[in-house]
């Protein structure tokens, strides 16, 4: 069957790990050479990979380290690619924390790292990679919000203003590109298992769940099937949006 990102040049942030990791996965699958970037080294795959042959899934991957609330360590990130590759087709902003805790009580730095992890981090990327992507009249920028950038949640208004921030930026973004060929798309995931939700305390997992209309939570293969659909051919119409990946949750 064909693969649908053959030869595309990808970078997908926070992929050490996570859903991040598994977009990458998927998007080497399809066929792209994947940059993922990170400040640690990727967790070893669990099971072993296919051969590092070339045109490879594993001669896909490239790991670079890459403080993606630190404008220089972008600058020199993006700069590696571009004279390795000389274009990137889409960049996956993913990297993202949690700093949770009352307003009232909220440390200044708590709410600086949230939001330059995972709001200005997207602003930082996206203009290092915009004007290769403007030349080349081509390119997808894919953000991954959250659904309480939508909805709200106590305890999380530094998440919550940086995933919110993510929606007016991309839709923003999606406008000012649009004319080029150039589509930029968010997905919002619910409740998705990874490192990020073992940390949600047990009495208000509960909670969630009962929250969750499909009654389970969400694996990161189905938050990175949204990210392939959207970053694929197959969206090709597609830009602006903010496909929620949530069971129902934010509906
Ligand atoms: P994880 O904590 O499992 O993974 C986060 C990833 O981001 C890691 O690879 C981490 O690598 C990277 N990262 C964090 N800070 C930085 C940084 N400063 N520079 C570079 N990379 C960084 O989280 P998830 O996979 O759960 O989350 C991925 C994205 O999805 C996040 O944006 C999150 O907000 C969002 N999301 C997750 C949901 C969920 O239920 N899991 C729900 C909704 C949204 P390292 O620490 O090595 O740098």
């Amino acid at each position: 069957m064909e693969k649908l990102l053959t030869g595309k040049i990808c970078i997908v942030t926070g992929a050490s790990r996570g859903i991040g990791a598994a977009i990458a996965a998927r998007f080497r699958a399809e066929g792209a050479k994947v940059y993922a970037l990170s400040r640690g080294a990727p967790q070893p795959a669990a099971e072993a990979a296919e051969p590092a042959g070339e045109g490879s899934a594993a001669a896909n991957e490239q790991w670079l380290a890459c403080d993606v609330a630190d404008e220089a360590s972008i600058e020199a990130a993006v700069a590696t690619i571009l004279g390795k590759e000389g274009r990137i087709d889409i960049l996956v902003n993913n990297a993202g924390i949690t700093r949770d805790g009352l307003l009232m009580r909220m440390k200044t730095q708590d709410w600086d790292d949230v939001l330059d992890t995972n709001l200005k981090s997207a602003f930082l990327l996206s203009r290092s990679v915009l004007r290769t992507m403007l030349k080349q009249r081509e390119g997808c920028i894919l953000n991954v919000s959250s659904v309480v950038g939508i909805s709200g949640n106590g305890g999380q208004t530094n998440y919550s203003a940086s995933k919110a921030g993510l929606i007016g930026f991309t839709k923003s973004l999606a406008r000012e590109v649009a004319s080029r060929n150039l589509r930029v798309n968010a997905i919002a995931p619910g409740y998705i298992e990874t490192s990020m939700t073992d940390k949600i305390p047990e009495e208000f997992r509960q909670k969630l769940m009962d929250s969750i209309p499909l009654g389970r939570v969400g694996g990161v293969e189905e938050a990175a099937n949204a990210a392939f659909f959207l970053c694929s051919p197959l969206a090709s119409y597609i830009t602006g949006v903010v496909l929620q990946v949530d069971g129902g949750m934010g509906m």
